[in-house]
């Protein structure tokens, strides 16, 4: 691949739509949930029937002026929307309502990190619209289906400037978006159902030349797997085509995810076929300063800021700040673990270790954690007082804490019998009764194999089921070992 690419700088652009999470359609009441039985969201305002007047919804407008803060842009106080105009069978109104020249956000940029480096993508505009129906080709035989639930349904579309280079820097933009959306609430970043999804704009030019290349656009990919299987192809393609002193047709193309190839749908139309005009039953809508300040205030502490925060303030590693940091539920949660006390660490040990992996093991997620933060720095507290080794409340009584829903570790731990109550004569006799029965390991320690001692340690946890405090264990293996 970095051969066949070397001399030729790939250039990407990607066009993000995301349907906003409102309960309502953009224009009018009907509901947006996914799955619902086709054509039954559809009342005569979806359909565009004359007569019919569209009502604006406010949650769109505030979903995308919050994502336009989130990614830096500067917002627009007034804004129209334009009439977008074609026939396709999923337009039920022979028109798209979307904005135009006037986008609500413009500039801004999304910081992503690819092949461990940092890089702002640009953003050019995010823009809001309404959603077309959907047409099912594998469902009806030999003929279309059409469901019409979904049009209407608020968009935001993310415009990037051409300034990615590889699809691996895609990937990442695209998986940041999601990211971002869903942090805000903006959008359920679900690219299965479609909530989610990218076009891909690639254009190939030979390297030091400043002109951009003809570019392909490559419609509707709905997993970062194939947006990332998209560009290689596509790059591919396209430097095989200069290579071979050939033009590159600007066209519409469409990803083939059985074998990863792409196929030309169209070649480009003219923008102004659409014959774009303000849309004449919605009037331009504006707001001020202070409306922007105000959910500018409400939005949630972002990534970057809990990670400066998870590391200058609460001292982690900047691995556990990285994580804890990454997934809004988790950290939601870890706040409120951590609340009013200062067992930072432990209490993220706790979380990344035996919690992560238990989650794990159920195929569960952080939202479907049941159990209260709070059980999490009473459990530290045990652990650092010694009561309780990390290592059994990892393995024996997390999994428990978390099956039984329970509230306090401390009773737990006393009815599972996992405290660290040995006294040391206890611990003698488990000591003794560990080196009586290996004799051999015994003198292959004192002739020097000082590495046994793990071993010996290891049994003596064994036999007391954990419950051996490993520093008294080991002072006196040591004891009796180097008796002569
Ligand atoms: P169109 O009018 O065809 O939709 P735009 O200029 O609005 O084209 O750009 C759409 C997207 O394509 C943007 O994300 C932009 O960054 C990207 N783009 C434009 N020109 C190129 C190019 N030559 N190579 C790669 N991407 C490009
Ligand atoms: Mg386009």
């Amino acid at each position: 691949m970095l051969e066949q690419t070397s001399g030729y700088e790939v250039v990407i652009g990607l066009e993000v739509h995301a349907q906003l999470q409102t309960r309502s359609k953009l224009f009018c009441g009907d509901g947006t949930s996914y799955g619902t039985p086709p054509n039954t969201a559809i009342s005569p305002i979806t359909l565009g029937h004359p007569g019919t007047l569209p009502r604006m919804n406010s949650k769109a407008v505030e979903h995308a002026i919050r994502m336009g803060l989130v990614c830096h842009c500067d917002i627009s106080h007034y804004n129209y929307f334009a009439r977008k105009n074609y026939f396709y069978p999923d337009l039920p109104k022979g028109y798209q309502v979307s904005q135009h020249t006037t986008p609500i956000c413009n500039n801004g940029f999304v910081k992503i990190k690819a092949a461990g480096k940092e890089k702002k993508v640009s953003l050019t505009r995010i823009h809001m619209e309404e959603d077309a129906g959907k047409s099912m080709h594998d469902e009806g035989g030999d003929v279309t289906l059409l469901d019409y639930n979904r049009a209407g349904t608020p968009l935001i579309e993310i415009v990037t400037e051409p300034v990615m280079n590889t699809a691996e820097e895609a990937s990442a933009f695209l998986t940041e978006i999601r990211k971002l959306v869903r942090w805000i609430g903006a959008c359920d970043g679900n690219m299965e159902e479609g909530s989610l999804r990218c076009d891909a704009n690639i254009s190939v030019r030979k390297k030091g030349e400043a002109k951009l290349g003809t570019k392909v656009e490559v419609k509707n990919l709905n997993s970062i797997r194939n947006l990332r299987k998209a560009i290689e192809f596509e790059s591919a393609r396209l430097i095989d085509i200069l290579k071979n002193d050939g033009k590159v047709d600007q066209e519409t193309r469409s990803f083939n995810a059985d074998d990863d190839t792409t196929f030309s749908i169209r070649t480009k139309e003219d923008a102004d076929d659409y014959r774009y005009f303000p849309e004449p039953d919605l009037s331009p809508f504006s707001f001020t300063q202070e409306y922007i300040n105000e959910l500018r205030a409400g939005l949630p502490a972002l990534p970057e800021e809990l990670f400066q925060k998870y590391t200058a303030e609460y001292g982690l590693p900047e691995y556990d700040a990285g994580i804890l940091s990454d997934d809004k539920t988790l950290s939601d949660y870890f706040e409120k673990a951590v609340r009013g006390t200062k067992y930072y660490k432990g209490v993220a040990n706790l979380l990344l270790g035996p919690v992560k992996s238990w989650l794990n093991d159920s195929t569960k997620d952080w939202s479907e954690l049941q159990v209260d933060p709070a059980v999490w720095p009473k459990l530290v507290e045990l652990i650092d007082s010694g009561k309780l080794s990390f290592s059994l409340a990892a393995q024996k009584l997390v999994p428990q804490l978390i099956e039984q829903n329970h509230a306090d570790p401390v009773q737990l731990a006393k009815a599972m019998n996992l405290f660290q109550d040995a006294n040391a004569s206890d611990i003698q006799n488990w000591v003794e009764e560990v080196l009586n029965r290996m004799p051999e390991k015994v003198s292959e320690f004192k002739k020097g194999k000082k590495g046994l001692l793990g071993m010996f340690m290891g049994e003596v946890k064994k036999i007391s089921k954990g419950k051996a405090d490993p520093k008294i264990t080991n002072d006196l293996l040591l004891e009796k070992l180097n008796q002569p």
